[in-house]
């Protein structure tokens, strides 16, 4: 039948770049009978970012934590086309988008088709795998990448934890680690070096992690290797004087005594300032540096904008003055642009870069396009109205309504700063652990995940956690 086809030529193509918080919140919210929906992105799943700490440990298994984008098509009214690419630049004049067909993910992801001093140096890509495609109407959201503030031997030598690869990294990393460390003949200086595990960044990506590994620790690897797991030390080096700036005082402070009765170290005010294959440069506050020998070092210190956004702000000079992303006004429509929205985390809208605004910001959006396009449909575009400023008549501005923030910090507890009756309520321990689970498996996208993920919940209960590497 002609509403199953991919494309209607009656109908206005939208492309959707991106498959995280924000694109695929809109694509799950979108009415498909309104549009040709096209959606572009170098990794064909969505990740749900919450659980990928519990990844690098082996707490959950990774597939549980994604969900194939076709995935979600499936269910859509009309058929929506999806290509694996990477968007690498946008022409507004001619509303015209430059993709770049992926070839192996995991070794682009490696390369740094995220970090931009090494996307610059990558190759460029066969002519075969450029391909160009045309848009009436444009949504970006295709997040930042991890922001490296250009330290030296970071993108040599530190893994990071923002995409699946990176977890699969970090579990690798460690395992070789603790392995190597199991040799008889190596000094007992190497033995420390390698046991020695440095997370840099105290926020929450930084916290998360630190507390998964201290748990795979007590509770795994002590089983398996008594002697060595004694030896292994974990440290958390942050630049403020503080972890976790963006939380209450009082969680501040329980997060850093659990962390103390977990032994784990936390350097504040001290910088990294380079990365080298065994060590470390750090710089306190005093000024005086010294080296930290590490065994694996996971660099968790935020984001930036990315290469793509970059040439997108290119485009429009006078509007898009700020590096950090794209100006967005209260309908997050690009500032300078026409027909092309952006949300999340590569939109500057006020608002922190966190997946409940991506996904608050996507629900709006595609609340509103439905609307404008319905109100297109009805007046048979008689008025002359083109979609941008239908959405100023049919939709109020987009406003975030925060529903607080929730961190795991290990040992079966985690913290809480939850907006509750215009009252900030913040509460830490066990009984906000077990809310911390239930609120992750209640925002899961699909029955299907819920399910893996509790399942592997169960799993790690009865089994432990798996050591072997992959
Ligand atoms: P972040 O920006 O929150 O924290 C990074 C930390 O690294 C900062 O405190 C910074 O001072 C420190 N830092 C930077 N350079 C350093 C250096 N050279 N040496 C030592 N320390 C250095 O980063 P994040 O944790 O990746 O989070 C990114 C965003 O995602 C934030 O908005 C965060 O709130 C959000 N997030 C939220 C959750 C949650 O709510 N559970 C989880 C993960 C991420």
């Amino acid at each position: 039948p002609a509403e199953q086809l991919p494309y209607d030529p009656s109908k206005k193509t939208l492309v959707l770049l991106g498959t995280g918080w924000g694109s695929t919140t809109v694509l799950k919210n979108l009415d498909t009978d309104n549009f040709n929906v096209v959606v572009v992105s170098p990794r064909n799943y969505f990740l749900f970012t919450p659980l990928l700490p519990s990844c690098t440990v082996g707490t959950i298994e990774n597939r549980s934590i994604m969900e194939p984008v076709r995935q979600l098509m499936r269910h859509k009214s009309r058929e929506v086309t999806f290509y694996e690419a990477e968007c690498t630049g946008v022409d507004p004049a001619r509303k015209e988008l430059t993709l770049v067909r992926r070839t192996d993910s995991d070794a682009q992801v490696a390369a740094g088709g995220r970090l931009g001093a090494a996307a610059a140096a990558a190759p460029e890509p066969p002519a075969e795998d450029v391909v160009k495609l045309g848009y009436d109407y444009l949504v970006v959201g295709v997040g930042g990448e991890v922001n490296s503030f250009n330290t030296p031997g970071v993108e040599e030598h530190a893994c990071f934890l923002k995409e699946m690869p990176d977890a699969r990294k970090i579990r690798r990393r460690l395992m070789d680690a603790i392995e190597r460390a199991s040799f008889d003949d190596i000094s007992e200086e190497e033995r420390d070096r390698l046991l020695h595990m440095v997370v840099v960044g105290g926020g929450p990506t930084g916290i998360e992690y630190a507390g998964e590994l201290h748990d795979f620790l007590v509770e795994d690897l002590s089983q398996w290797y008594p002697a060595l797991a004694r030896r292994v030390r974990i440290t958390l080096v942050e630049a403020l004087p503080n972890v976790l700036p963006a939380f209450d005082k009082k969680l501040i402070d329980y997060t850093q005594s659990t962390f103390s009765e977990n032994k784990i170290s936390i350097l504040t005010q001290t910088m990294v300032k380079e990365v080298r294959a065994r060590e470390l440069v750090v710089q306190g506050a005093d000024g005086a540096r010294r080296e930290l020998p590490y065994g694996v070092v996971v660099w968790a210190t935020g984001i930036k904008a990315s290469p793509l956004v970059d040439r997108i702000r290119e485009r429009f000079p006078l509007e898009q003055t700020n590096r950090r992303g794209l100006l967005v006004d209260e309908y997050l429509r690009v500032k300078g642009a026409r027909d092309i929205w952006a949300l999340g985390d590569c939109a500057l809208s006020g608002y922190a870069p966190l997946a409940q605004v991506a996904s608050q910001q996507a629900k709006w959006l595609s609340r509103a396009l439905n609307a404008a396009a319905a109100a297109a449909a009805a007046s048979d575009g008689d008025d002359g109205a083109d979609l941008f400023s239908r959405i100023e008549q049919h939709a109020r501005p987009f406003k975030y309504s925060s529903q607080g923030s929730l961190a795991y910090i290990g040992s079966d507890k985690a913290i809480a700063d939850l907006p509750l009756f215009n009252r900030n309520i913040s509460a830490g321990g066990i009984a906000t652990f077990w809310f911390w689970k239930s609120a992750y498996l209640n925002e899961l996208f699909s029955l299907r995940n819920t399910t893996l993920v509790a399942s592997d919940w169960i799993k790690r209960f009865l089994f432990g956690r798996d050591i072997s590497r992959e």
